[in-house]
C-alpha cells in the first residue's frame, strides 16, 4: 500500500472532573469522552526521499515537529525505521485550540495509518503506549467511542455507546489557553464535581435525557468568569430546545445536545448567521463499528 486516506474524529467531554494536581504538574482527571462525526482528513503517501513532508490547508499551523502529525510520524520512524519517507496532507475541519482534541486525533490517525502502511503490526495498546508520549488524549483518540478516561487521560474503560442525538458545536471567537485554565482552577470544598458515576448509569440505561441532565465540566468554573460568551452560547442553545449544553475540554467550544433534528438545525442557522459563523457545526455522535481503531476511508496501491 503506497497511500492511505484516514478520518481523524474530534471528541467532546460529556463530563470532565479534575481530581487533583499531581506533583509532576499534570492533573488526575475523570472524564466521559465521546467521539463526534466532525473530522479532519489525512492522506499519507510513501515517497522515495527519506523524511516527513507535511502540508496542511491551514497556513497558520506548523508543519514541523510542532505539529502533532509530524511528531507522531517522527516517533513512529524512530521506533520503526524505514528506508523511505512519507508525505502527509492534513485537511483540518476541527477547530484549532478548541477543546476538541484536534491535534491529538490527527496524531492518533497518523500512528494508525503508518502502522498499517508499513505493516509494523502494532496492537492497539502498543499504539496507545506510543501515543501517550505525544499527549494524554492520544490513547483515547485511538480507541474512540464512549469511554471513561482516568489518570492523566490514558487509563481508558470503554462504555456502552451514549444514546444517539444531534450535536451542535459552536466555537466562540475567543482564545482560551489550556494551561491558563488549569493554572487558575482552584479545587476546594466548594468545587462542584460532576456526577460521573451517575452519568455512566444514565448511559448504561440508554437515557439521553438523564445523560444530558448530568453534563458537567469542572473547568467551566474558570472559563465562565473570564469568557461570558461561553455561558451565553449555552443559554441560547437551551432556548433553541437543546436538552442541555456544555463547554468541551478546556474550551472554548460549546456543544448542545438535541433530540430533534429540526430544533438543532434552527439553532445551527442562528449561530451560523451570527459572529460564530464558520466555527459552527451540526454533527452527531460517532461510534466505531468494528475493532479497527481508525476508519480507513480509502486505500490505494
Ligand atoms: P485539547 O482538546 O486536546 O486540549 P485542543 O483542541 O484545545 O486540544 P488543538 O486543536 O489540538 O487544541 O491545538 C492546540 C495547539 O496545538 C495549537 O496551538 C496548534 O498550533 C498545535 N497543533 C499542533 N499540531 C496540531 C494539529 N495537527 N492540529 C491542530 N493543532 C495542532
Amino acid at each position: 500500500m503506497d497511500t492511505i486516506h484516514l478520518k481523524a474524529y474530534a471528541k467532546i467531554n460529556l463530563a470532565l472532573d479534575v481530581l487533583r494536581r499531581r506533583p509532576d504538574g499534570y492533573h488526575d482527571v475523570r472524564m466521559i469522552m465521546q467521539t463526534v462525526k466532525l473530522h479532519d482528513r489525512l492522506v499519507i503517501s510513501k515517497c522515495k526521499t527519506p523524511g516527513i513532508f507535511l502540508k496542511s490547508n491551514l497556513d497558520f499551523l506548523p508543519t514541523n515537529e510542532n505539529n502533532l502529525v509530524y511528531a507522531a510520524a517522527k516517533l513512529f520512524f524512530e521506533q520503526h525505521p524505514q528506508n523511505c519517507g512519507v508525505s502527509i496532507q492534513l485537511d483540518k475541519r476541527i477547530p484549532v485550540s478548541a477543546g476538541m482534541a484536534g491535534g491529538s486525533t490527527d496524531a492518533a490517525a497518523a500512528l494508525f495509518g503508518l502502522n498499517r502502511m508499513f505493516c509494523t503490526g502494532l496492537s492497539l495498546s502498543e499504539l496507545q503506549a506510543l501515543g501517550v508520549k505525544l499527549g494524554a488524549d492520544v490513547p483515547y483518540c485511538l480507541l474512540r467511542g464512549t469511554a471513561l478516561s482516568e489518570g492523566i487521560g490514558e487509563i481508558l474503560t470503554p462504555l456502552p455507546p451514549a444514546p444517539a442525538c444531534h450535536i451542535l458545536l459552536v466555537k466562540p471567537p475567543v482564545n482560551v489557553s489550556t494551561k491558563y485554565v488549569y493554572e487558575h482552577l482552584s479545587l476546594d470544598e466548594n468545587t462542584v464535581h460532576p456526577d460521573i458515576d451517575g452519568m455512566i448509569r444514565a448511559i448504561e440505561a440508554g437515557s439521553l435525557t438523564d445523560t444530558a441532565a448530568l453534563l458537567s465540566n469542572v473547568l467551566e468554573a474558570v472559563t465562565r468568569k473570564e469568557y461570558p460568551a461561553i455561558a451565553a452560547i449555552e443559554d441560547t442553545m437551551r432556548e433553541f430546545g437543546a436538552l442541555n449544553a456544555l463547554m468541551s475540554g478546556s474550551g472554548p467550544t460549546v456543544f448542545g445536545i438535541f433530540d430533534s433534528r429540526a430544533k438543532a438545525e434552527k439553532a445551527f442557522y442562528h449561530f451560523k448567521s451570527g459572529s460564530c459563523g464558520r466555527q459552527t457545526f451540526l454533527t452527531g455522535l460517532f461510534q466505531p463499528q468494528n475493532t479497527a481503531p481508525i476508519e480507513v476511508e480509502e486505500e490505494a496501491d
